[in-house]
């Protein structure tokens, strides 16, 4: 059976070293690092998002504000606060939770976030320098940086040579942990809805990234025996065995399956979802260093 990656563990350890580094930075004269939430409307799923991101801050020290507006505000609204958050020096990170209601442009209320912000990492200039290999000052999208880190766990820092398919090819999963992948040395494939017999394709994977939004769609038999397997997949299933209406999660992996072949492989839930806040508390922090003219620490 393959090891059990405990990214509920590695998260925790990661808000740890956040709180840490925070206390470290007073010391050295910087501000307490602030993240700025950002809620338009009603949404329960965004609304318990949004409340676990601010707990989270708050236990690792930063200055947390969060701004609930109604579902009917407008653009120029919205845009007037991401500019007054822009230029709040007691800020550091802004998030603006997705999705937006549909009379708002969120192109362009991203791209309205000052970039040394983003932290995110969704406005074109960290796209660009996660592109171009400026990981130094780039701030990465949150699951992808998240599940690198998992992989790091297993794998070590250097990649070199290692096979990697990311099945799934949207900006916020999987073209950044692509390039995640290529800046750690692997040789990596990104797969998509049009790609031809990917369960060949996958078995050829020591990194197999599944983020697709289908549930348990990887099938063991794709597994290449002692991968390291990465499930982003969260999808709520029908479970009868629980009781009428119940439900349960999964991922996009057969887990069962799968970690009968796989060297080590990520749990849904307890595996990718929980890195994600953690790696935006460690970006928001990586702001505050940067904004006190500190070297970011790296995770
Ligand atoms: P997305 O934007 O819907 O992208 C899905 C990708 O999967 C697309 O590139 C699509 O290909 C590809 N795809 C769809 N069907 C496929 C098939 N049959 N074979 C191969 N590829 C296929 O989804 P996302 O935002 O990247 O999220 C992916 C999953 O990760 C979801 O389950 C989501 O809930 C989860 N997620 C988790 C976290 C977290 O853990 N915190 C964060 C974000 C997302 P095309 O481009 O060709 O359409």
């Amino acid at each position: 059976m393959a090891e059990l990656i405990d990214g509920k563990s590695v998260a925790e350890d990661v808000v740890r070293r956040v709180k840490a580094l925070t206390a470290e930075l007073a010391e050295k004269g910087g501000r307490q690092p602030g993240l700025a939430v950002v809620i338009v409307g009603e949404d329960p799923a965004s609304q318990v998002y949004v409340a676990s991101k601010s707990r989270t801050a708050k236990e690792c020290g930063f200055h947390s504000v969060q701004h609930t507006l109604p579902a009917e505000t407008s653009e120029p609204d919205l845009l007037k606060i991401i500019g007054q958050l822009n230029a709040d020096p007691a800020i550091n990170g802004i998030l603006v939770q997705l999705p937006l209601p549909r009379h708002i442009d969120s192109g362009k209320i991203i791209q309205t976030i000052a970039p040394e912000k983003d932290v995110d990492g969704f406005h074109f200039i960290n796209v660009g320098k996660l592109g171009t290999g400026e990981l130094d000052t780039a701030f990465v999208p949150c699951t992808p940086a998240g599940s690198m880190l998992l992989i790091e766990r297993v794998r070590g820092k250097d990649l070199s040579g290692l096979n990697a398919v990311v099945v799934g090819r949207s900006n916020i999963v999987g073209k950044p942990m692509a390039n995640l992948l290529l800046a750690a040395n692997c040789t990596v494939t990104i797969a998509h809805s049009r790609t031809r017999d990917l369960p060949a394709l996958a078995s050829t994977a020591d990194i197999l990234v599944a983020a697709v939004g289908r549930p348990e769609m990887v099938r063991g038999d794709w597994v290449k025996p002692g991968a390291t397997v990465i499930d982003v997949g969260i999808n709520r299933i029908a479970a009868p065995e629980k009781g009428e209406g119940k439900t349960r999660l999964v991922g996009d992996v057969a887990f069962a399956e799968a970690a009968k072949a796989a060297g080590a492989i990520t749990p849904v839930p307890g595996g990718v979802g929980p890195m994600t806040i953690a790696m935006l508390m460690a970006n928001t922090l990586a702001s505050a260093y940067l904004a006190a003219g500190l070297k970011r620490p790296s995770f």
